[in-house]
């Protein structure tokens, strides 16, 4: 039994928040129901795919890195996600992996000129690093669409 000063410091403790009754216990609003909807791994399986991470159906990219300032399918505004140089690090952390490790690990390559791996090495790394950029920001975008911070962050009103 809670007295009932204590069961009023709880529920003011709790935001106000009402226990669940006997009258209402499923039909009560979840208030963490849109979280629940928002996941990193969501966000970032529908960004590597270059679509919207709130929607799955519009293109995120209005060209080759431009993003949408809002879906063209559901409207969400993806005009804050600020990718930064995010997508450009792990672009070259997996192109370096990916595309010069083997490059030198080859024992054919050993025997060729510094002009020659340079002509072959140069535009094979830089043609790795552009295809997979599209889809690194988006998986970063996706990432941002995930964590929920960015929207916070960007619609709270700037202080004089
Ligand atoms: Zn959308």
């Amino acid at each position: 039994m809670v007295a009932p000063l204590a069961r009023e410091a709880v529920t003011t403790y709790i935001g106000g928040m009402s226990p669940p009754t006997a009258a209402s216990p499923v039909s009560a609003p979840n208030p963490f129901a849109a979280m629940d909807a928002r996941s990193i791994s969501l966000g970032m399986k529908r960004g590597v795919r270059r679509l919207c991470p709130a929607c799955a159906k519009g293109p995120m990219f209005a060209g080759y890195l431009k993003v949408n300032d809002r879906c063209p399918t559901c409207g969400h505004d993806l005009s804050h996600y600020r990718a930064d140089d995010g997508p450009a690090y792990f672009t070259i952390l997996l192109v370096g992996h990916l595309v010069v490790a083997p490059l030198f690990a080859l024992s054919v390559v050993k025997s060729w000129s510094p002009i020659l791996l340079m002509l072959v090495g140069l535009p094979l790394t830089a043609a790795a690093a552009l295809s997979a950029l599209p889809f690194i920001k988006g998986a970063w975008i996706g990432l941002l669409w995930g964590t929920g911070g960015h929207d916070e962050a960007q619609t709270q009103p700037i202080e004089p």
